[in-house]
């Protein structure tokens, strides 16, 4: 099922399938417990997701949470406060899961949260690179208490017009947790432990992709600590998944293959006006070779694309006679125009 949305990754895609497939077993043995049925208690496996922006650690989850068709939240740990400063209370997250249950408790105790930029909670004076202003390590505590299981009060703001305030209690403990986090400056902390250094340079002088891949796979718990993660927190995410770079050919499947692939929205636009859109192979190459450069993933990819058929998106709707459009290299390349085709003429382009 993940094949189907997500290029690449096998190694977290299978990691984590194990994971999310446990935990619903989980649940059913906790049923089974509750019951007195089964003595043996299963534990949570919340998951840590490691690796670059745009490799696809939000889209998994995503992807898995409709899979399994349970509601799902994607909390920003940045935006987070401890309870009692300005800003997002961690205890928003568990409201926010309730709405996108429909306010129904029993669905959201089943729900997944991920919470992006997990890093970004690092303490200071840590080897992390980036630290915060508000305490990162006081919502790190914050978050390790609805992770761990707690009794979360949300309170009904859509009843404003009652005069009691009414309030919904909602228990934490079988939530799934998954985290992600880019962890710049992790390597090097792996690199320290394992005394491998940075060899491989690649033509840009950079430590290339792959031997970045090769290095954060070999993490561990103490790498995380030394990030600046609390020890509390880490032994609440026991399975940790690493994403890797994607490499150009994988962005160029990941521009055609997936069910929901861009070129294939983009197709399904022009249809609308009766156009034919078509992107050669060599145009998919050089997008995938620009975001490549840009160094953000498959993030990059829209915004390319969207660079590049402003024009034509413009005028298509205008062009009565127009049939078909091609994307070409030199569209991607050069800014030229895409090639056109009318319905009684062909314009060369
Ligand atoms: P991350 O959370 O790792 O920063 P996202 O999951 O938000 O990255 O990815 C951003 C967008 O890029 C997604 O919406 C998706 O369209 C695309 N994308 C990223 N990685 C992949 C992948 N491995 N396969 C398919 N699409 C991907």
């Amino acid at each position: 099922y993940l094949d189907q949305y997500v290029i690449g990754q096998h190694t977290a895609k299978k990691r984590l399938s194990v994971a999310v497939y446990n935990h619903y077993r989980r649940l059913e043995n906790l049923e089974k417990v509750q019951k007195e049925e089964d003595e043996i208690e299963i534990q949570k496996s919340n998951l840590l997701l490691i690796g670059p922006t745009g490799t696809g650690k939000t889209l998994m989850a995503q992807s898995l949470a409709k899979f399994l068709n349970v509601p799902f939240v994607i909390a920003d740990a940045t935006t987070l406060t401890e309870a009692g400063y300005v800003g997002e209370d961690v205890e928003n997250i568990v409201q926010k899961l309730y709405r996108a249950a429909n306010n129904d408790v029993k669905k959201t105790i089943r729900g997944i949260i991920f919470v992006d930029e997990i890093d970004k909670l690092a303490k200071k004076g840590s080897g992390g690179s980036v630290s915060r202003d508000v305490s990162g390590e006081g919502v790190q505590q914050a978050l390790l208490k609805i992770i761990e299981g707690t009794v979360a009060n949300i309170q009904m703001k859509e009843n404003k017009r009652l005069s009691t305030q009414q309030s919904v209690q909602i228990d934490t403990s079988h939530i799934l947790f998954i985290c992600g986090g880019s962890f710049e400056g992790l390597e090097k902390i792996i690199e320290q432990r394992t005394g491998k250094g940075t060899i491989g340079f690649d033509s840009e002088n950079s430590v290339s992709e792959e031997q970045s891949d090769r290095t954060l796979a070999d993490v561990t718990p103490e790498d995380l600590e030394k990030f600046g993660i609390i020890p509390e927190f880490i032994g609440r995410l026991p399975v940790i998944a690493v994403m890797e770079h994607l490499d150009q050919d994988q962005l160029v499947k990941i521009l055609a293959e997936p069910k929901n692939a861009l070129t294939k929205q983009y197709q399904k636009l022009f249809k609308e006006e009766n156009i034919t859109l078509s992107f050669t192979d060599d145009a998919l190459q050089a997008i995938a070779a620009k975001a490549v450069s840009r160094k953000s993933g498959a993030r990059g990819l829209r915004a390319i694309i969207e660079e590049v058929m402003l024009d034509i998106m413009y005028e298509a709707p205008s062009e009565t006679d127009l049939v078909e459009v091609i994307i070409e290299e030199a569209t991607i390349v050069d800014a030229q125009p895409p090639k056109t085709i009318y319905s009684n003429v062909s314009i060369p382009s």
